[in-house]
């Protein structure tokens, strides 16, 4: 079976937050059974955008990188959750909301930090790939439909994004790109809207 994959151009990301905020529109408030609790209004960050500064003024660069749950294989949170975790056939893992209850234990599984402890909910959490968009037959998610730049491209054969291929992963990818050659860019010359 094909999996899916996110391929992530950190190099275009400009910090935005409208794949975040997808995210939060998307999650926080419902449930989607099998899939994902809801999120909490406040303190979880499914999607996070980190951010990493070099240089001294004036001369710096700020580079931006999307990161989530990496939906890894082999990952170490459903191999300690037992069946409150699985790692579906098409790549994307998901914490159970049901089974998952109490199990703080699992937000040390992840090595990224990418499991987020719900406290109102007893429950560990993670970005679940939109799941329950792409069994309805989605094509991409909530974050790459609202990013305005491409750093979420749509799927194409050259660029892969997400789409059902077995390419390289979103770790992989954002890795590469995160480190890139530094470009030295004048505050005034970088000085543009986010959006
Ligand atoms: S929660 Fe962490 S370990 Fe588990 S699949 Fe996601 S990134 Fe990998
Ligand atoms: S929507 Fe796109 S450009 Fe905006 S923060 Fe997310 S990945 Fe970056």
């Amino acid at each position: 079976m094909k999996k899916w994959n996110m391929i992530i151009d950190v190099a275009e990301c400009t910090n935005c937050q409208l794949c975040a905020l997808s995210a939060m529109d998307e999650y926080v408030g419902n449930a989607w059974p099998g899939v994902a609790a809801p999120m909490p209004r406040h303190g979880h960050q499914w999607i996070d955008i980190k951010q990493k500064e070099r240089g001294q003024a004036p001369m710096i660069d700020i580079a931006y990188a999307p990161t989530m749950c990496n939906h890894c294989d082999n990952a170490p949170c459903p191999a300690k959750g037992g069946d409150a975790g699985k790692k579906r056939a098409d790549g994307i893992v998901i914490i159970d909301p049901d089974k998952a209850k109490g199990r703080k234990d699992l937000v040390e599984s992840c090595p990224y930090g990418h499991i987020w402890w719900n406290e109102e909910l007893q429950l560990p959490q993670i970005w679940p790939f939109d799941a329950h968009l792409l069994d309805q037959g989605w094509q991409q998610t909530r974050g790459q439909q609202a990013c305005p730049t491409g750093a979420i491209p749509r799927p194409t054969p050259s660029r892969g994004s997400i789409t059902a291929t077995s390419g390289a992963t979103a770790k992989a990818s954002s890795a590469a790109a995160w480190r890139r050659k530094p470009t030295a860019l004048s505050t005034a010359s970088r000085a543009r809207p986010c959006a």
